[in-house]
């Protein structure tokens, strides 16, 4: 089921919590209107934090970037999960205490940052952190490993095992954290999405009472936000199509959902499932009405394309939930405008 929200998204929340790959850039370019998209929502009074994953780059180099494709950030705008991880150890440690750290820029800034020191793999310390390091050696990490065996603390920037690369979809900090815990048997405190220390950072630094987590993917922005009791609004311009939409978990599905960022400007309807003649769930919204009929989704109608997906993912969601797989939509196409 989806979420109401009588006024739009933008003077309903505060804060906009904004993943990047795949909401504000995919690649090297900007998605298409996000700079549009993003400007206009700071217009209407909406804080915009940038929240990444990603903890080999400092804010910095976040913002610069972001800059370069016509989203204007400054490094206050940008909360990374190195600054999360940096956080979870200085909370539990204090300033001053010896962090052994794996990773790269961002993660040694942040922890600078918090007053905590970064010491190597064979120096005296109180945990060990790790993030995506390009330059980080094999003999580090079995160092690291045996004394996290041996009962060091650990904490994780994010387990994703996947990392879009410039020369592809490439092995994320995900797979040293799976190589790690295999060897050692120890679950690591992960700090980036879908777990809750990112978001809370993010709300800590750049304020806000009712923040919206936008995101593109199901198992990361969307859970995470659902998790850790946020609103959220999936959109379309990312990793997540329409067979991944109809097939998402409960625990995965957006309050809100929108082709893309105008979504941040428009009232959303509540859509919940009814049941069709013959028993199967059926979805209308406004003009658009989605039925599934021996396991294959139908839509008729007609409307904006934002009630079309809406109108889709409510009855194949229904139907997922009926039969535990999802439906037929491979001769579906999604309208455009
Ligand atoms: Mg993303």
């Amino acid at each position: 089921m989806l979420h109401a929200s009588v006024r739009p998204l933008c003077d309903e929340h505060d804060l906009a919590m904004l993943d990047l790959d795949g909401v504000v850039y995919v690649g090297g370019a900007a998605v298409p209107s996000a700079p549009e998209h993003l400007d206009r929502a700071r217009g209407r009074g909406m804080r915009l934090a940038y929240v990444t994953n990603n903890a080999s780059r400092t804010p910095e180099q976040v913002a610069a970037h972001l800059t370069d494709l016509g989203v204007p950030a400054e490094a206050t705008d940008v909360v990374t999960s190195a600054q999360a991880a940096a956080r979870l150890l200085v909370d539990r440690l204090g300033a001053g205490a010896r962090v052994v750290l794996l990773g790269a820029d961002g993660l040694a800034g942040a922890l600078h940052a918090e007053g905590l020191v970064a010491v190597g793999v064979d120096d005296d310390a109180q945990a060990l952190v790790t993030g995506y390091g390009p330059d980080v050696r094999w003999g580090e990490i079995m160092r690291a490993a045996v004394r996290v065996r041996d009962g060091l603390w650990w904490v994780a920037s994010n387990g994703d095992l996947t990392f879009p690369a410039p020369f592809g979809i490439a092995p994320g900090h995900g797979v040293l954290v799976e190589t790690l815990r295999r060897f050692t048997g120890v679950e690591p405190v992960v700090a980036g999405k879908p777990q809750r220390p990112l978001l809370d950072e993010t709300v800590r630094r750049v304020g806000g009472e009712n923040p919206v987590m936008v995101g593109d993917r199901l198992d990361t922005d969307i859970a995470g936000a659902r998790a850790a009791g946020l609103a959220s609004l999936l959109v379309l311009t990312g990793v997540t199509g329409l067979p991944e939409l109809v097939d998402a978990r409960p625990e995965e599905r957006p309050g809100y959902l929108a082709p893309d960022l105008a979504g941040l400007f428009e009232s959303h309807p509540e859509v919940a499932p009814a049941e069709g003649a013959d028993g199967e769930p059926i979805a209308a919204v406004r003009g658009w009405r989605a039925a599934v009929r021996d396991g294959v989704l139908e839509v008729s109608g007609e409307g904006a394309a934002g009630d079309w997906w809406r109108a889709v993912a409510v009855a194949g969601w229904a139907h997922r939930d009926r039969s535990g797989s999802p439906p037929d939509v491979s001769g579906l196409v999604a309208p455009t405008g």
